[in-house]
């Protein structure tokens, strides 16, 4: 579907979808420089996951248009519905997929259902909402009721398949969102950043709500304020980062027990946070040695997993070695990268014993890795290994998670303690730009959709491997910062 021209009134499926995600998106995408907006490999992995499960659906590949729906084929895709909602708005729906049914339609004997692919196990108000836009209307399409559709997931284990009553209460719903949108796009300003500012991540208008964020100084640019703290702090009259920053902890601590302990014990953490932020400062919080594991340490390896969370397949473990000079100093340009494999889930036991011998040939270097996942995985593929109890915990003493250990011994002015953010606030550029964690599964998939025999000549893999080599050298490059201040 493209872009809604700038005049035009029409409200579609997409539009909707947008509004229940975030107010300011639909606003956004309807009144925005669309040249604002950022590519996410997200949208390019739903697509990939609803054609997956359409075609687990489905008996034959789905047909294109009115005339497949005239023949009455089992799946039609790239139909263009329109109708006219409450208030005479104007309405347009490209539903995914309709599925033939039992049923009357002006055609014949048979009806069409509408189909959604969802990515998580619970139906969402957004999915059951299109849903309801797509059956209202389908209904003068056919010339009949569309009393449910389907909401389908492919999964491990086979494909889930809930059937959605498109009932009145749905339909009220549908109705209240339709006017409350059009209300909304009415107004000339855009409706505020939203407080679950999660959500921000995956969305293409990230580039100019996060600028204007860091402008405004947002609650939610402070580290540790997510959509609930940053409701109470506005009920007590803070509103921007700076408010936060000039308020005293005590004071602040005192009101904030009131809705609940966890938020009165963060108090003076958030404060601080918010003046780092606010005024570029860096505070050490921990005079001891930072990183004494290394002080004597022949060499380091460095460990960063890339996962597929839907085949439940950590793909790849990436690992690089870096022997200690002659002099004491480490030079990471002469660092190995070593890629290891893992096609399918199944195959993981063969990955564990390749990552074993990496693991025993640099016996007693200290593994550095950003974050909980690495040292989480290694202990439950050894353990599934049957590896003994002291052989795991002597790996794991071996591992340091230098992402706690940054956050245990230094506040620093950035929103975000993730390694994208630190790292790039030392200075570290990732070599492929915009490249993450969506990027390298999109990858993934695309290469593992390539022929057996055509595969060494796709350039996917080579590009995960240098965004799991990057994402190791600048694990180093944090490392490295946090040696440097002893
Ligand atoms: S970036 Fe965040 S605030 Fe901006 S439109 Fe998207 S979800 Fe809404």
């Amino acid at each position: 579907m493209g872009k809604i021209p700038l005049n035009t009134n029409v409200i579609s499926d997409r539009l909707l979808r947008s509004w229940l995600r975030c107010k300011r998106k639909a606003w956004l995408d309807r009144f925005g420089n669309s040249q604002e907006k950022l590519w996410n490999a997200h949208r390019a992995l739903e697509l990939d996951h609803q054609h997956k499960s359409f075609l687990d659906l489905l008996h034959s590949k789905p047909e294109k248009g009115l005339n497949a729906c005239i023949k009455g084929k089992e799946g039609i895709i790239g139909l263009r519905l329109k109708g006219f909602g409450p208030k005479g708005i104007k309405l347009e729906a490209h539903p995914h997929l309709l599925q033939k049914t039992e049923g009357q339609s002006k055609w014949g004997d048979f009806s069409y259902r509408p189909v959604i692919a969802k990515q998580g196990k619970r139906l969402t108000r957004e999915q059951k909402l299109n849903l309801c836009l797509n059956g209202f209307l389908l209904e003068p399409f056919l010339e009949n009721k569309v009393p449910y559709g389907l909401a389908i997931r492919k999964t491990n284990q086979g494909l889930e398949i809930e059937h959605v009553q498109l009932n009145k209460l749905l339909q009220n719903q549908l109705i209240n969102s339709l006017e409350n949108l059009s209300e909304e796009l009415k107004k000339t300003i855009p409706p505020p950043i939203t407080s679950d500012r999660k959500k921000c991540t995956l969305c293409s208008w990230r580039g100019v709500c996060n600028a204007e964020a860091a402008a405004i100084g947002h609650l939610s640019e402070v580290n540790g304020i997510g959509a609930r703290r940053r409701e109470i702090l506005q009920s007590l009259g803070i509103n921007l980062l700076k408010d936060l920053a000039e308020t005293e902890p005590i004071d602040l601590a005192s009101k904030l027990h009131k809705f609940g302990e966890q938020h009165g014990e963060i108090a003076f953490e958030l404060v601080a946070q918010a003046k780092a932020q606010l005024n570029g400062d860096i505070e050490r919080l921990n005079p001891d040695k930072i990183l004494p594991e290394i002080n004597f340490a022949k060499g380091i390896l460095i460990y960063d997993i890339e996962s597929d969370p839907d085949e439940r397949n950590d793909f790849l473990h990436g690992l690089m070695s870096l022997k200690r000079e002659e002099n004491g100093s480490w030079n990471i340009k002469k660092g190995r990268y070593h890629p290891i494999l893992n096609l399918e889930k199944k195959d993981e036991s063969y990955t564990w014993k390749k990552l074993k011998m990496k693991l025993e040939k640099y016996q007693d270097w200290p593994i550095l890795h950003y974050g909980e996942t690495e040292i989480i995985t290694i202990s439950r593929m050894a353990k599934k290994n049957n590896l003994p109890e002291e052989d795991i915990s002597k790996i794991c003493n071996r591992m340091i998670d230098i992402h706690s250990r940054t956050r245990e011994y230094w506040r620093l002015p950035i929103n975000s303690y993730g390694l994208k953010s630190l790292a790039g606030w030392i200075g570290f550029k990732w070599h492929q730009a915009g490249a993450d964690g969506p990027n390298a599964l999109l990858w993934w998939r695309q290469w593992k959709q390539v022929k057996i025999e055509d595969r060494k000549k796709s350039t996917k893999l080579k590009s995960i491997f240098e965004y799991n080599k990057d994402d190791c050298l600048a694990t180093w490059a944090v490392t490295n910062w946090l040696m440097s201040k002893g």
